[in-house]
C-alpha cells in the first residue's frame, strides 16, 4: 500500500515499477475525475461516471473510496484486489491518506508505506512544474498535502522520493521482504 501527497511521485513511481517489475501487480483505481491527457482507461484509471460510482458503493464493490482533494472519488475494487493476492502475487494499491485509513480496518495485515518529498519546498516545486492542475486546484491539492503529510507516522515505513527508479526499488524491496515475512494479506470480508 503506497500512499502520500500530491504530487510526491507516486504515480511516476508507480509506473517505474509497472515498467520494470512485472512480478508485481498494480491495481487500477476507478474514479470520477476526468482523464488527463496520456492517461489510458484501464492503465492508469477506470474513468466512470458518478452513477456507476454509487453503484459500484452500494453494490459493496469497492474494498475503499474516498473524496480526495475535495473534488473527485477514487476507489479501489475489491475483486481484483482478492484475486492477485489469492495468487500470491506482491499487489500495491496507491491511495490517498483516508483510503489507506479505511484498508487498515479492513486488512490490517497489509504493508503500508509512506512516500514523502525531500521538503516542502520540492513538494510545491513538483506540484506548480507538472502544470496538469488550475491554480485552485493547485492550492487545494496543497491544503490537502499538509494533512497527509502530518499522518506519517501512522505507516509501516517511509520512503523519501529524491529520485524516482530509487524509490521504486526500495518500495518492491520493502513489498518483497514483506511477502517472505510472516504477513500474507488476507482480506475481511
Ligand atoms: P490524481 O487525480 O492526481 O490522479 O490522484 C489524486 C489522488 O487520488 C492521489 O493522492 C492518489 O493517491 C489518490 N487516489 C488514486 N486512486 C485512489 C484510490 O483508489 N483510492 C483512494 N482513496 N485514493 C486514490
Amino acid at each position: 500500500m503506497l500512499a502520500g501527497p500530491t504530487a510526491v511521485g507516486k504515480g511516476a513511481v508507480a509506473a517505474e515499477i509497472r515498467a520494470h517489475h512485472n512480478d508485481v501487480w498494480i491495481s487500477v483505481s476507478v474514479t470520477t475525475r476526468p482523464p488527463r491527457r496520456g492517461e489510458v482507461e484501464g492503465v492508469h484509471y477506470w474513468f466512470v461516471d458518478d452513477e456507476t460510482f454509487d453503484k459500484l458503493v452500494a453494490d459493496g464493490e469497492m474494498l475503499e473510496w474516498a473524496v480526495v482533494h475535495q473534488r473527485a472519488r477514487y476507489g479501489t475494487r475489491r475483486r481484483p484486489v482478492e484475486a492477485a493476492l489469492r495468487l500470491q502475487k506482491l499487489a500495491l494499491l496507491e491511495i490517498d491518506l483516508q483510503g489507506a485509513r479505511q484498508v487498515r480496518q479492513t486488512m490490517p495485515d497489509a504493508f503500508f508505506v509512506f512516500l514523502k518529498p525531500p521538503s516542502w519546498e520540492e513538494l510545491t516545486r513538483r506540484l506548480v512544474g507538472r502544470r496538469t492542475e488550475t491554480d485552485e486546484e493547485q492550492a487545494r491539492r496543497l491544503e490537502t498535502a499538509v494533512h497527509e503529510l502530518a499522518a506519517e507516522s501512522e505507516f509501516d515505513a517511509v520512503i523519501v522520493n529524491h529520485e524516482v527508479s530509487a524509490a521504486a526499488e526500495q518500495l518492491v524491496t520493502l513489498m518483497r521482504n514483506d511477502s517472505q515475512a510472516t504477513r500474507i494479506a488476507r482480506p475481511i470480508s
